[in-house]
């Protein structure tokens, strides 16, 4: 039987317990109003932070949050992992399933180097990134380039986005997302994305050992520097959370450890989708089936090379569940590569020292993860962890409600502070 007060209030009680538990659910973090920045810097391996000079990044590991290795997506490729970032999405379900692949419904195939293709909707729709997901939720960003952010995704776009230029030096970009918090509050952004790609770019065409690549990641550290630099003196810099990661590492690679898709199967039967550290290949209408495809590529595959029926990929690679992925995936091992021998003779003598788009587990296919920030802890390393976790940890840090996505809390739960 209810007491007096409860025949009088239950109902009005009731409500407030309700109106209680659902603002506790909704409760941004202890800082909702606090800037965020997001850096990857393409192609820097784990162990490039121990391994070269990069002092800026080294302490803001120090001061906050580090992971041993961010572990990619399959492909470790630049794209399916920046938009796996942006996303919480595995490539397989987030549509961009290479830097190069063909839509059988589109009966189109998307190049990562058309500008066309990079604004084009139609090849971003099936992920919500994080600057998305902001906008929605009122929460105004800015993208000095990434994958993606160049296409109006659900009918939205970042207030504040740029036509990719890779002939930007890291300087000229942290100076260009600077000036986008120097706008007249009601226009500056709170959430900020900065892609830079000298460490990747000089990776390949140097290799992962090289001083070359040691000088490139100085570059990366002193822009790092510099955008510290240009929070300070605006008076953001102890309220700012920073993110910084890297979408892949980086491996050897030599002209002598090739295999050309030539000599695997008749070239005149199928699409080749792309080449490299993966490949894909699809059989063109009437002539063999994947299965019978796989069968003959099997039958004359090195011991360096895997070849897969798309489902049957191994289940840790998460790349079954979209007609974008080819019919046929072929995974060599670390070091090696697929090719194709039209234009080999000239194209092995300046065949370059470095890639990335092995097997995720590679060592050296890992990534970077470090934060810092009042939202983070301090002084805290933790383990290995996959990069699907990394668009739920943004969405607490910006007091967002996150799109559904292959991701959990583990990440956040780790590193922010409490
Ligand atoms: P990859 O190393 O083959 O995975 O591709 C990475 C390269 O793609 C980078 O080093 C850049 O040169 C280029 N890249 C990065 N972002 C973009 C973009 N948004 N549009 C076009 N090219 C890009
Ligand atoms: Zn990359
Ligand atoms: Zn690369």
């Amino acid at each position: 039987m209810k007491c007096a007060f409860m025949q009088r209030f239950g109902s009005f009680v009731h409500l407030l317990l309700i109106l209680l538990a659902v603002s506790s659910c909704t409760t941004p973090p202890a800082r909702p109003l606090a800037p965020l920045i997001l850096v990857s810097i393409d192609g820097f391996r784990w162990d490039y932070l121990q391994k070269y000079d990069a002092p800026t990044l080294k302490a803001l590991a120090a001061g906050g949050v580090h992971a041993q290795r961010l572990t990619p997506s399959f492909p470790s490729k630049t794209f399916p992992n920046h938009f796996t970032l942006a996303t919480g999405l595995r490539p397989e379900h987030h549509g961009i399933v290479s830097n190069y692949f063909f839509d059988p419904a589109f009966n189109a195939s998307f190049n990562k180097n058309s500008p066309a293709d990079n604004a084009d909707p139609r090849w971003w729709q099936q992920g919500e990134p994080i600057w998305i997901t902001a906008e929605k939720q009122g929460v105004r960003s800015a993208c000095y380039f990434w994958p993606g952010s160049e296409a109006e995704i659900h009918g939205t776009r970042p207030s504040f986005h740029l036509t990719y230029d890779g002939k930007q030096t890291s300087n000229q970009r942290v100076d260009g997302l600077l000036a986008w918090f120097d706008l007249p509050a009601a226009q500056r952004p709170r959430f900020g994305v900065l892609y830079l790609e000298v460490v990747d770019v000089v990776g390949h065409r140097a290799g992962p050992d090289s001083p070359e690549t040691a000088a490139a990641v100085k570059e990366a550290d002193d822009a790092m520097a510099r955008l510290l630099a240009g929070l300070s003196s605006r008076g953001l810099r102890d309220q700012t959370n920073l993110v910084i990661v890297s979408d892949h590492g980086m491996s050897e690679q030599s002209a002598d450890r090739v295999i050309f898709v030539e000599d695997l199967m008749n070239v005149s039967q199928v699409q080749v989708e792309s080449t490299g550290p993966n490949g894909g290949v699809r059989p063109r209408p009437g002539t063999v089936t994947p299965a019978e495809l796989a069968a003959s590529i099997r039958a004359k595959a090195p011991p360096a090379l895997k070849v897969y029926l798309r489902e049957e990929v191994p289940a840790q690679f998460h790349y079954r569940d979209n007609p974008r992925i080819p019919p046929v995936v072929l995974v060599a091992d670390d070091h090696w590569n697929i090719e194709s021998r039209l234009g080999w003779t000239k194209f092995a003598n300046s065949y370059n020292r470095g890639n990335h788009g092995w097997d995720p587990a590679t060592p050296n296919m890992g990534a970077l993860f470090l934060a810092s920030g009042p939202a983070f802890r301090r002084g805290h390393e933790l383990a290995d962890v996959d990069n699907i976790h990394l668009y739920n940890l943004l969405c607490r840090v910006l007091g967002l409600q996150p799109a559904p996505n292959d991701g959990d809390d583990r990440l956040a739960r780790e590193v922010l502070a409490r």
